[in-house]
Parts: C-alpha cells; structure tokens; sequence
C-alpha cells in the first residue's frame, strides 16, 4: 500500500532520476528540520524535494537550479544512477515517508 502511495507521488527530472515533492509535516515526521541542504535555510511553511540520487532534501529553488543545471554527467554516469535508483529508491523513499515495504 505505503509503495504504491510512493509510487504515484514520484516525479522524475529530464534525465530520470526521480523526486518527490514532500511538505514540512513529512519531513517533521520522519526527524528531518526542513533545512535545504544546498543553501542551508530553513523551510518550515513551504514544501521541499526529496531527491534519491542527491540523497538529500532540497529546497524549491536549489531544486529546480540543480534539476536544469547540466550537471555534466556522462551517459555512464547516468546509467550507473538510474541503476542504483531502480534498486533502492523506492525502499530509500519509504523510509522517509513511512511504512514498510515488504510487509
Ligand atoms: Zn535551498
């Protein structure tokens, strides 16, 4: 159930590396302080991204800089992400958002 509810929030960037939109009550939950880890401020009343392949949480602006930056990846870069992504984000995600997986 909890994957599903994963599932259907992922959005994912031009290059596939997928992202979900998670608001400050989620991140509160799951012990997270709503600091943006690229400026380093705080976002209590505005939603941020969580980002698999940054293992990290962003805020609206750093994310959408970083998800139309090049970011100067090779095709092998790419692939070797999406790889990992396919194997442990949704786990990764499930862990911040709650719930077990493999119930
Ligand atoms: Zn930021």
């Amino acid at each position: 159930m909890i994957v599903n509810n994963i599932k259907s929030r992922l959005k994912e960037t031009k290059e596939g590396f997928n992202y979900i939109e998670v608001t400050p009550k989620e991140i509160l939950l799951w012990g997270g302080i709503c600091i943006c880890n690229h400026c380093g401020k705080q976002f209590l009343n505005e939603n941020m991204y969580l980002v698999f392949v940054l293992t990290d949480t962003y805020c609206k602006h750093c994310f959408e800089e970083w998800k139309n930056r090049d970011k100067g990846l090779t095709k092998d870069d790419i692939e070797f992400d999406l790889r990992l992504q396919k194997e442990m984000s949704l786990k990764w995600y499930d862990y911040h958002l709650g719930g077990k997986i493999y119930d």
